[in-house]
């Protein structure tokens, strides 16, 4: 049984979240960039550097034995947070940038042909598409558009006209990272799969703020970041599914990738050894499987709902500034972002900045996104389930007090 989700005892685990930020207690509002850590995750970096530090799969001596073990530990703790069928399917990589470059460079390079075609949706991530067209200008193949509506939902029935049998690959975030839109994966991996597309998902918002079951959705690639998920920066998953990753060529060349190497030829290591080439960041793997073990331990659902009462409570309380308008606003999203007509976000984003309260302006790294819009950039606030409702009154006063300066 978990215990209730309790915020003040949340809230006290996270250092970062306890400091003064321009004379002010910080206010955190950019989880979406990246989240604070809990203690727990950082111990146990600590810990690993302290006393258990080794390579791992390499050596004989007791300290590499313990380290390869607790490494391919976490290597399955992610397998079940994400309800993968093998824990060979779990690739680790620096983060979800990486992943999408990884897919790119190996099943995507592999396998396109002059004329085929690769459906990006219009609300992604730059991750999420210069892979994509790095790969195409390669190949021959190209990339598609798959427009948004106003509302900033995918255009699903753009969506259904735009597969045919050209369709090879369909890239797609599962959650957006400017309006917090989910895309309806379940519904999308069907339809791509009746034209024998394969469906990467960007994962890297989504598995923060939902319960990722990869065989239900049937992604056959899904991304993500340790960093966003309360575990460091520089280690990140690719999941996939295990006879594509079987079947797709090596990337990285190097130690562990090789099962033997001679100048007259070498081959390769079984998965997921084939995708790792190189020292591992392996203190990042075992953190991320500490923050995952962490959330596991707290109520989840009681955890959304905070994030939900924030977010209603944030959205009220900047609804009645002139002339502020919220950008696709998403039911449930614990992102949202907003412009104020007429002050440009960078101002805004400077004064919030001066009274403590740390958000994200500009671009988000989704041009595409923004052009469609009509935008130059927004501000984009980020719940986490740490922030408090404090944190939001502080948030909507500094708001209000910024607007009325400009
Ligand atoms: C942050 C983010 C990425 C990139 O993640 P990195 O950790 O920078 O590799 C990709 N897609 C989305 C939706 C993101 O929010």
């Amino acid at each position: 049984m978990t215990a209730q989700f309790d915020i003040n005892q949340v809230y006290q685990q996270f250092p970062a979240l306890q400091q003064n930020c321009n004379g002010q207690p910080l206010v955190y509002l950019d989880s979406a960039a990246t989240a604070q850590k809990p203690l727990v995750v950082i111990e146990t970096i600590q810990q690993y550097y302290s006393g258990h530090n080794a390579n791992v799969h390499r050596g004989s001596h007791s300290l590499t034995a313990s380290a390869t073990a607790k490494f391919e530990q976490a290597r399955q703790t992610v397998q079940q947070f994400i309800h993968a069928q093998h824990s060979c399917e779990i690739i680790w990589t620096r983060g979800a940038t990486e992943a999408l470059n990884l897919i790119a460079q190996t099943y995507a390079r592999q396998t396109l042909q002059p004329g085929d075609e690769i459906l990006v949706s219009e609300l992604e991530h730059h991750a999420n598409i210069v892979p994509w067209q790095i790969v195409a200008e390669q190949t021959g193949a190209n990339v598609v558009k798959i427009p948004m509506l106003p509302d900033c939902t995918l255009d699903m029935d753009a969506f259904h006209q735009l597969l045919t049998n050209k369709t090879k690959i369909v890239a797609i975030a599962h959650i957006t990272n400017v309006t917090g839109t989910r895309n309806p994966i379940e519904a999308i991996t069907t339809a791509a799969h009746h034209y024998n597309a394969v469906v990467v998902v960007d994962g890297a918002q989504g598995i923060v703020h939902e319960a990722v079951d990869v065989q239900k959705l049937d992604a056959d690639f899904y991304v993500f970041s340790g960093h966003k998920l309360y575990a460091p920066a520089g280690i990140g998953v690719l999941y996939g599914k295990k006879a594509l990753l079987e079947a797709m060529p090596p990337w990285h060349g190097g130690g562990k990738m090789v099962e033997k190497v001679s100048f007259s030829g070498t081959t390769f290591s079984a998965l997921p050894g084939k995708f790792e080439a190189g020292t591992p960041n392996v203190a990042g793997s075992l953190a991320l499987a500490t923050a995952i073990e962490w959330l596991e331990s707290l109520d989840r659902h009681g955890a959304e709902k905070h994030i939900a009462q924030l977010r209603q409570k944030a959205i009220e309380g900047i609804s009645e500034i002139d002339d502020l308008r919220i950008i696709g606003l998403q039911e449930h999203a614990s992102i949202f972002s907003f412009v104020v007509d007429g002050v440009h976000h960078q101002d805004i984003a400077t004064l919030l900045d001066q009274q403590g309260i740390a958000l994200r302006a500009g671009h988000h790294c989704a041009h595409p996104m923004l052009d469609a819009l009509g935008l130059t950039g927004t501000l984009r606030v980020s719940l986490a389930l740490y922030n408090t409702e404090q944190d939001v009154e502080r948030f909507i006063a500094a708001l209000h007090k910024a607007c009325s300066l400009l």
